[in-house]
């Protein structure tokens, strides 16, 4: 495929945010595509490379490809640093360059998609000393053959700015209208929920058929996304939801880890699917020494422990360990982890996500013998709410959050990558009212004055609406920040600056500064109120009105383990709105 023709799609994709419509553009241009290539080309409308958990990554300085554009374009270095000022997007200051570029020579050679991949491969594993030359002769190489719209798009992958905006979602819808029917989309999107690899699905559905997609299994060394809880307020509404009776399991406050098991080697994946192996090393021994079978994947949560004590620590200890790379020995030492199992699915060669959730246990329980370090989750059956009751006491007495409770149906499935009620978190803040947790997008943010003069005064939050796959604006957040905080704010979020405000943002008020939603934040609210200003859930509960969190602060919790797709939706906060509104009439 000639990469031009992919430029004028994504010129096309750039100009709507209508779901819909990008799917409809994203299945022609599917259809038209060569098997062998399908996985290349949804790698790079996404700006990747390859799937999340690869390590390589793509995101070269954007002074090395303004130096580039100069050498490619024979711009003037001034000329092209006087134009990246004004615009501050990598893609439009190559498309205007090569706008007035001299006109292609004889020799150039037009780009295909698989020249422009093979080159950005090689950019994105360069590495140590003179590769700053290398990764600007590589990209010279496609860029001296580029048109405007080549150069523009190619500029904004190498640099890592692709940002077409377009859900993983999306991406499944249009695999579905390109090689299947409406019916089979659950089918694909479950292949990528136990891949997480679009590529590998699309060029399995495109090579194989919807056959070879429902055949998928899950696989050491890819990580699924993880399965998610909902939440219910109360004991008693759990359990009727569990139909009368439910494994409840303690609720660690940790860090969730995905270990996938073969010949004695051990990887460990986040949450995010970042490999976490190196940053806990501990936790590796641990399994190894205790695992009996020959390869498995599971999950677990991650907790500090106060080694003289045993207790088990808050969150934050652990966090210190995340993203280290350096003085990693002194974090094991002063913050040492437990990793407490709870589920398994896969064991020696055998598919475990269909099978219900008790047997699964009863397999983790057989793979591991349970040691000082590497332990089973504290679980029990119960079918009474006094039973879950006390179990929640204990739970809270031994330094957790509170309960999870998860279905033993005979339909209790691992549902990778899905928030459903097979898993039900309880925890202590529902029992006071508005006291619950949020976890927010920073789309916005506020000029400071007085003592935040300079820096920011607050930020425009929002939800994430994931049937729409937009962000709505939710409150402004001002209070919670410790000075430290507050003044490295604007350094977090340069990178993540825009002119205007961001395609798939949903806003109805102004802010001084607009960002790419990519931030979350933990938030505390005294209520949720019905606001005609915020977008949240807008005209659900009221005409011409939408949701707020009133009176929020910040708790100090970046939750850097969430994609802002995965921060709260809309729906959720309309619910806990719902639930709010029944406890205060009753
Ligand atoms: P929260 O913000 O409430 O911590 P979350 O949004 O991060 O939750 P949820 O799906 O709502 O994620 O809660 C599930 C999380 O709880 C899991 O991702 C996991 O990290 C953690 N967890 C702790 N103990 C368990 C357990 N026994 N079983 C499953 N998950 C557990």
């Amino acid at each position: 495929m000639q990469f031009q023709d992919l430029a004028m799609v994504y010129e096309e994709l750039e100009k709507t945010a209508s779901r819909l419509e990008m799917t409809s553009i994203l299945a022609t241009l599917f259809k038209q595509a060569d098997c062998k290539t399908l996985h290349r080309m949804i790698y790079l409308t996404q700006g990747q490379l390859y799937p999340d958990f690869y390590p390589q990554k793509l995101g070269m300085a954007d002074r090395l490809l303004l130096k580039t554009l100069s050498m490619s374009s024979g711009m003037k270095d001034d000329d092209i640093q006087e134009l990246w000022l004004k615009e501050g997007d990598p893609g439009i200051v190559a498309q205007k360059v090569f706008a007035v570029k001299k006109q292609r020579t004889l020799f150039s050679e037009a780009l295909t998609l698989d020249r422009v991949y093979e080159n950005l491969e090689k950019i994105a594993g360069s590495e140590g000393s003179g590769s700053q030359d290398v990764k600007m002769k590589l990209l010279a190489e496609i860029l001296n053959d580029a048109s405007a719209e080549e150069a523009k798009f190619i500029s904004r992958m190498v640099t890592g700015h692709m940002r077409l905006g377009v859900a993983a979602m999306t991406v499944v819808d249009a695999l579905a209208l390109a090689f299947a029917s409406k019916e089979d989309r659950d089918a694909i999107e479950r292949a990528f929920n136990i891949s997480s690899d679009l590529g590998k699905v699309g060029e399995t559905l495109c090579r194989n058929g919807i056959d070879a997609i429902r055949q998928m299994q899950v696989e050491v060394g890819s990580p699924m996304r993880a399965m998610l809880a909902e939440r219910l307020p109360s004991p008693q509404e759990i359990l009727v939801r569990m139909g009368g009776k439910a494994a409840f399991e303690y609720k660690y406050d940790g860090v969730r880890v995905q270990a996938h098991i073969r010949d004695g080697k051990i990887q460990l994946f986040s949450r995010r699917l970042e490999d976490l192996t190196e940053q806990f090393p501990d936790v590796v021994k641990a399994l190894k020494a205790s695992f009996r079978m020959k390869s498995a994947i599971v999950e677990g949560e991650c907790v500090p422990v106060d080694l003289n004590t045993g207790e088990l620590l808050p969150f934050q200890e652990v966090s210190h360990r995340r993203g280290r790379k350096h003085g990693l020995q002194d974090a094991i030492e002063d913050y040492p982890v437990r990793v407490f199992l709870f589920d398994c699915v896969y064991l020696d060669g055998k598919d475990m996500t269909q099978m219900p959730y008790p047997e699964r246990r009863k397999a983790l329980e057989s793979a591991f013998e349970k040691t000082e370090e590497a332990r089973f989750s504290e679980m029990r059956i119960y079918d009474n709410v006094d039973g879950v009751e006390e179990f929640f006491k204990e739970a809270l007495k031994d330094g957790c959050e509170g309960l999870m409770a998860k279905s033993v149906d005979e339909n209790s499935f691992y549902r990778a990558g899905s928030r459903g009620f097979l898993w039900i978190k309880y925890k202590k803040e529902y029992r006071s009212e508005m006291t619950d947790t949020v976890d927010l997008v920073v789309v916005g943010a506020y000029a400071g004055r007085g003592r935040r003069a300079g820096n920011y005064g607050a930020l425009l939050m929002a939800t994430y609406n994931d049937q729409e796959d937009v962000f709505e604006t939710v409150c402004k957040l001002g209070s919670g920040f410790d000075d430290a905080t507050l003044a490295a704010l604007p350094q977090k979020l340069e990178a993540h600056k825009l002119k205007e405000k961001h395609p798939k943002v949903v806003s109805k008020m102004e802010a001084d500064y607009w960002f790419e939603p990519s931030m979350v934040l933990e938030v505390l609210g005294a209520e949720i109120t019905v606001s005609p200003i915020h977008t949240t859930a807008y005209g659900l509960v009221r005409k011409d009105s939408g949701l707020a969190v009133r009176f929020p602060r910040f708790t100090g919790r970046f939750r850097d383990d969430k994609e802002p797709r995965e921060a709260t939706t809309s729906k959720e906060l309309e619910q806990m709105y719902s639930k709010q509104l029944k406890k205060v009439e009753s």
